[in-house]
């Protein structure tokens, strides 16, 4: 049985990260996407919302579960049995830190493999950040994010609509 970890933000999951994991779940037994908390990092959505988010859009992929880990990726790889280390690759601005990581991780790790997924042609552009500026300007996300949780970023991040709450 092959396992896979899909590590990273996840702040929030976009259409991009679901695309890996989909493609990522058929590819393996069993894919654990693992929510990393860096704690020099701030994020807009508490892990808890994060864990919900992914929990919500990967509920129709039996093989999928989520996790979460706030230390090295490595560590959570070796004590969890995994198999390999799934990224994905959108345009080159992510070669290089994913090359080095990957890189790092089989020094830490020698049985730690990385397995890169190329990013779907619509997503190549797509990342978490670009959906929190988005959404915190009172834009549509709706072609970027999983229509099951479009409305709670949407709740949590737009100071326009919160704008207009205080006018009233
Ligand atoms: P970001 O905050 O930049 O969106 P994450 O840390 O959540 O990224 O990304 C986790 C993993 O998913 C990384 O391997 C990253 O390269 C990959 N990824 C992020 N966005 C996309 C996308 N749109 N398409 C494919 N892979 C992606």
């Amino acid at each position: 049985m092959k396992k896979a970890i899909y590590p990273g933000s996840f702040d929030p999951v976009t259409n991009g990260h679901l695309e890996i994991i989909k493609r990522a779940s058929l590819l393996f037994d069993k894919l654990i996407v693992l929510i990393s908390v860096n704690p020099n990092k701030t994020s807009s959505f508490t892990v808890d919302e994060r864990a919900d988010f992914l929990r919500r859009v990967c509920y129709d992929i039996p093989n999928v579960q989520i996790d979460s880990c706030s230390g090295l990726i490595v560590d959570y790889f070796k004590e969890h049995k995994c198999d390999i280390i799934v990224k994905g690759l959108r345009a080159m601005s992510d070669f290089e830190t994913e090359f080095q990581m990957a890189h790092v991780n089989k020094h830490l790790c020698p049985g730690a493999e990385t397995v890169f997924l190329c990013a779907d042609s619509q997503s190549t552009y797509l990342s978490s950040s670009m959906v929190r500026q988005i959404a915190t300007f009172g834009g549509d996300i709706s072609p970027f994010v999983p229509d099951a949780i479009k409305n709670d970023i949407i709740k949590r991040l737009d100071i326009t609509a919160k704008k207009e709450d205080n006018k009233e």
